[in-house]
């Protein structure tokens, strides 16, 4: 019965896929056409929406490569149309042509549920004895989530399955050998030699050991190992890391601020930093700051510490007295090696000092450890730390701020309300561990399956809130039917047996005038209907 759901989901996103396609090959010819027949810059502004929307959409169905290409033209085109400098359309239409060819229907990964992906990326390896019992499970939550797997027994297959394969990861079992100090050092030796012998290759290493303990680490460290996963692990975990590699890999660089009355030199750092792929906004005069942060939402300041309206630490007290810059890092940057006045900054909020003048390498290196350390403190500020959604208040502030949005904009915006069924009996008879990861996995699915803008977040113990903004209540019912026949899809495993599991839902679109309050009571109506009704359905609320 669930291969049957399985192939029904596959077919339906197949079919969706196919007429995505179409549908964009159809806009980019057109539109190909258009500019190859004017000639005429008017046309850009109307291929970069088309390109954004590209780079935004492809992903989602599995189009890794023409979203990743959409994204860089979409750069150039947006640079062109900037610099008014002549512009080659040639180069311009066979760019277009290029990300045609690679709409392929055949080029997209299918569904999570699909086995292997049809083009890049390269598979999970595993380097693991020949009998490793633990990886029916592992490979088939692998696979759930659309990674392609390959197993090795030897360092030279698994020299020459980097070679040929081109892995996103490897695996290594450093257990594999057995746990004794000499097994453990000649394993580490070899995949050692094949870290050197691959060392143009890129991928990323993971190393699962029953021992933890800090010398092991270490040789895990200078080995560059990505991720040390203590056995036993959940699969999921593995899927999370490969994902966070993901996502760190295409993650954008930031959005850094620079404060500072001499204008040429703060437009000195914004090109250093531009270079390096930060978007960068200068403010000369610090009593417009306060304009510029809302707008701009930057994820750190630099401010220069003397300017002649106020100082730098007095601006810094400025900014943080408001609870939405609380967290935001300021970074100052003085002539100053004085350090009674940083100390005075430092009292004020300040989270480091750079001197002027500073090497542009160094400049780059500190604030891209700043944004990333802010972000990663930001997220576990806002997020729920089983499923890594938004918590409760967060998605609530969210709700919030997306109400008031809708209503200024006049968009629609519908809200989904998700329970899993009969979640407590599952926790009875797999225990509570095993309905964790039922609870990873469709926190998973939800994050996967979205779209830019959508928001979601664990509501509760096995509550999901999603917002979908922009989107009507048909659509959100069909969205929320694909999902739920996604995750009933999914197949989950436990000593006592493998399982499947589902859930139900309650759509409801926000009505002129209402809050975000009774939107959700609304759709909270709805899914007590669709568990009154039987479980394992989507209902839209009156
Ligand atoms: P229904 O279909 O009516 O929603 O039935 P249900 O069993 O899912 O609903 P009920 O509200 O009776 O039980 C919810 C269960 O969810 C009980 C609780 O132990 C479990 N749960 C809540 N949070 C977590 C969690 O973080 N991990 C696990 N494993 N279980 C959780
Ligand atoms: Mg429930
Ligand atoms: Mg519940």
């Amino acid at each position: 019965m669930n291969s049957d759901r399985a192939a029904e989901a596959r077919r339906k996103l197949d079919l969706l896929r196919r007429d995505y396609v179409q549908r964009t090959r159809t806009v980019l010819t057109t539109l190909a056409e258009r500019i190859a027949h004017n000639r005429s810059p008017d046309l850009l502004p109307e291929l970069i929406a088309q390109l954004h929307r590209l780079a935004g959409s492809g992903g989602s169905f599995g189009f890794d490569d023409l979203s990743h290409a959409a994204r860089r033209l979409e750069a150039r085109v947006e640079a062109w149309s900037r610099r008014t400098e002549a512009i080659d359309y040639e180069a311009l239409a066979q760019a277009i042509a290029e990300l045609s060819a690679l709409l392929a229907p055949d080029r997209g990964t299918a569904v999570s549920t699909s086995t292997r992906a049809a083009h890049k990326p390269g598979p999970v390896i595993l380097w693991q004895h020949a009998e490793a019992a633990e990886d029916a499970w592992l490979v088939s939550t692998l696979r759930s989530f659309g990674h392609w797997v390959a197993r090795v027994h030897t360092a030279k297959e698994l020299a020459q399955a980097i070679a040929q394969e081109k892995p996103e990861a490897v695996l290594v079992d450093l257990d594999q050998r057995g746990t004794d100090a000499a097994a453990r050092t000649s394993l580490l030796e070899e995949l050692e030699a094949v870290r050197t012998r691959t060392r143009e290759a890129d991928w990323s290493l993971l190393v699962a050991s029953v021992e933890d303990h800090f010398a092991l680490r270490l040789q895990a460290a200078r080995l560059g190992v990505a991720s040390f996963l203590r056995r036993p692990f959940d699969p999921m975990l593995l899927v999370e890391r490969l994902e966070g590699f993901r996502r760190a890999e295409q993650a954008e660089p930031g959005r850094v601020l620079l404060i500072d009355d001499d204008e040429l030199l703060a437009q000195h750092h914004a090109a250093v930093l531009e270079t390096a792929g930060f978007e960068t906004r200068v403010c000369t005069e610090p009593a417009r700051a306060l304009e510029v942060l809302p707008r701009f939402q930057p994820e750190l300041v630099l401010i220069d510490m003397y300017m002649p309206e106020c100082s730098g630490p007095e601006l810094a007290r400025v900014i943080r007295q408001h609870d939405t810059w609380m967290a935001l890092p300021l970074v100052f940057l003085s002539a100053e090696t004085d350090q009674a006045m940083q100390i005075a900054a430092t009292s004020e909020g300040a989270d480091d000092f750079l001197t002027k003048p500073i090497a542009d390498g160094h400049l780059v290196a500190s604030v891209r450890a700043r944004i990333q350390r802010a972000r990663q403190l930001a997220r576990l500020m806002d997020h729920d730390g089983l499923t890594g959604l938004f918590n409760h208040r967060r998605i609530k502030e969210e709700l919030g701020a997306q109400v008031a949005r809708t209503s200024d904009l006049d968009l629609g915006l519908c809200a989904a309300m998700i329970d899993l069924d009969r979640f407590k009996q599952i926790n009875d008879r797999h225990g509570h561990p095993v309905g964790d990861i039922v609870l990873k996995a469709l926190a998973h699915l939800l994050r996967k399956r979205l779209r830019e803008g959508d928001a979601v977040g664990r509501y509760g113990g096995e509550e999901f809130l999603l917002l979908l903004p922009g989107c009507a209540a048909a659509d959100a019912l069909r969205l929320l039917d694909r999902l739920r026949s996604l995750f009933g899809a999914l197949r989950f495993g436990s000593p006592v047996g493998e399982f499947s599991a589902t859930f139900s839902a309650g759509v409801a679109e926000l009505g002129r005038g209402e809050t975000g309050e009774m939107l959700l009571e609304r759709a909270d109506r709805a899914l007590y209907q669709a568990k009154r009704e039987g479980r394992n359905r989507v209902r839209l609320a009156d």
